[in-house]
């Protein structure tokens, strides 16, 4: 199945946790709060994936 990003939003949770999708999901996995998620403007989503890229890879570090 393709799915075809330009028609999907996306959204951040308040604790940072981005989902994508037409909607927003009801609940957040990440801190369990519901209706939590707001859309993000497409000129700030490039911005949002780089943070979450550069704080995965802290994340790793802090593993050694
Ligand atoms: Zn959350």
């Amino acid at each position: 199945m393709i799915t075809n990003k330009a028609n999907e939003g996306v959204w951040q949770c308040k604790c940072g946790n981005i989902d994508y999708g037409e909607f927003p999901p009801e609940d957040c996995p990440k801190c369990l709060r519901v209706n939590k998620f707001k859309k993000i403007p497409e000129d700030q989503i490039e911005d949002l994936e780089a943070e979450e890229i550069l704080s995965t890879l802290e994340d790793e570090e802090e593993d050694e």
